[in-house]
Formats: structure tokens, sequence, C-alpha cells
């Protein structure tokens, strides 16, 4: 372990995982929706069956580092009870998901077996939302 502190700039990119089941999938909608209007962002495919190390349902959303700022209290108030993951995409997968995100509502397992230690850094990739409500920045 060293002293020196990491820097921010490792973090390429951010995910939020948005997870839901059958009986929470319209809140999940609704959430999705919601960002769209309002975030420059890149919303993933919904997957109704678990996949990679996500134990739930959920659907993806990938956004700049810039974007986090506003994002992330959002989704602190507007979850909706839902379980939302955050992590950084840095170049270590498994440390990003299991020991440096965040949560909102419920933890839920992650199966860290399926990730990897190393990788390149993954950037939130193209935009496909295209935002009309006005956001307040904080
Ligand atoms: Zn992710």
């Amino acid at each position: 372990m060293t002293d020196a502190a990491r820097n921010i700039s490792e973090i390429a990119s951010y995910h939020a995982h948005i997870y839901f089941e059958p009986e929470t999938r319209a809140a999940a909608e609704r959430l999705r929706g919601f960002i769209g209007e309002r975030f420059p962002v890149r919303l993933g495919r919904w997957h109704d069956a678990k996949i990679g190390p996500h134990d739930q349902s959920m659907y993806q959303v990938a956004f700049n580092t810039d974007v986090a700022p506003s994002l992330v209290p959002f989704l602190m108030l507007n979850h909706a009870g839902l379980s939302i993951l955050i992590h950084p995409n840095t170049d270590n997968p498994r440390r990003d998901h299991i020991i440096d995100a965040i949560w909102i509502g419920r933890r839920l397992h992650i199966h860290a077996d399926v990730l990897p230690e190393t990788g390149a850094p993954e950037d939130a990739g193209e935009i496909n939302t295209q935002p009309t409500i006005l956001q307040d920045t904080p």
C-alpha cells in the first residue's frame, strides 16, 4: 500500500446500473425516461435476465465524468426505491464494482469472480439521449 493518493483522472467514465424486478419494472421505465429527458448519457438496453456480475435484471447508464455532479444526486432523489450501483471505470473493473462503487437504495450482490482485475478503462461511448429538460447544476 502506497501513501500516494489516487487521482480522479483515473476515472474514464461512470456507469449507473439500475436494477429492477418484474414488480418494479414500471418504476425503472419511468426513471429511464427521466434520465433520457435530462442528461446526455448512453442508455444501455434492458437486461431482463441476469448478466455478467449482476444478480438482478437491470439496465446500464454510461456517462462522462462531467455529468456525474448532476446525475448522481438526481438518482439519489429519484430512484423510487430501486437499487442503483454507480461505479467508476478505471483499469481495474473488479475494484471499480466491488471496492470503489456507491449504492443508492438496497445493496445487491455482485459476482466479483467474473470481473477482471485489469482492463482498458471504458469510456462512456456514444451519447444516445437528446435531453430537452434543463437540469440544475450544483
Ligand atoms: Zn458497469
